[in-house]
């Protein structure tokens, strides 16, 4: 069961997330703000409820996660969101990072690959205070080609490398924020498109997500 109070208790820990998130070097006051609005308890079930705000990735079942808080944090500072900039995420898992998204302004298209996920996000009461949030069932490989070009994508899976059709969907001046490599450890990198259609690549720390994989799962 999907918890739906948000009480004092809740706020209090999330004010010591995002003082947490702060220390870990997240600077963007904006980004810093939609973590702390935002009642990530809301997005696990309710054996949860406390633990939702330390900062770490929990389990949300088909073998998949919810983003570590920093993590998220440090994706969407990365994206240098403008309100109404279009977006592409692939990989919507529990959602989270996807309101967040919202939160900062942008309007969200967001693709998952395992149906239980996204059919439970249907079901979920809070998406639907986001109509900025269009959900999409299918293989994220593939983007939206109708629905692009986008100013920013974020990838919230670990792809081997550069998905070239994700790119090709990128507004030029837009920018791509995704972890690259196939071990345990992917590097964030950040690659902007530009006018000419050529990209620039700056690269970043390290983290751990779970793999991005191709076609779809029923
Ligand atoms: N953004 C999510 C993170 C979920 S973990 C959150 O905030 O909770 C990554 C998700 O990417 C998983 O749900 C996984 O099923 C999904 N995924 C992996 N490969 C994908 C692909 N090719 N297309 C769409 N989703 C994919």
């Amino acid at each position: 069961m999907r918890p739906t109070e948000d009480g004092y208790r809740h706020k209090g820990l999330r004010k010591k997330l995002v003082d947490i998130i702060a220390a870990k070097g997240i600077t963007d006051e904006n980004v810093l703000a939609a973590i702390g609005r935002v009642p990530r308890h809301f997005f696990l079930d309710s054996a949860f409820d406390e633990l939702a705000y330390d900062d770490r990735a929990f389990p949300i079942g088909e073998g998949q996660t919810i983003s570590q808080p920093y993590t998220v944090a440090y994706q969407s500072q990365l994206l240098a969101l403008k309100p109404l900039m279009k977006v592409l995420e692939i990989g919507t898992g529990s959602a989270y990072q996807a309101v967040i998204l919202a939160e900062l302004g942008a309007k969200v298209f967001t693709i998952e690959r395992q149906k239980a996920l996204f059919d439970s996000n249907k079901q979920f009461a809070l998406l639907r205070k986001y109509p900025a949030i269009k959900f999409f069932y299918g293989d994220g490989y593939q983007g939206l080609p109708t629905y692009g070009p986008f100013d920013r994508v974020i990838i919230t899976a670990a792809a081997p490398d550069i998905p070239q059709k994700l790119l090709q969907q990128l507004r030029p001046g837009g920018m791509m924020v995704i972890p690259v490599g196939e071990g345990e450890v992917q590097q964030m990198r950040r690659l902007t498109k530009k006018e000419d259609g050529s990209y620039t690549e700056e690269r970043f720390a390290d983290f751990s997500f779970v793999p991005m994989l191709s076609g779809t799962n029923k």
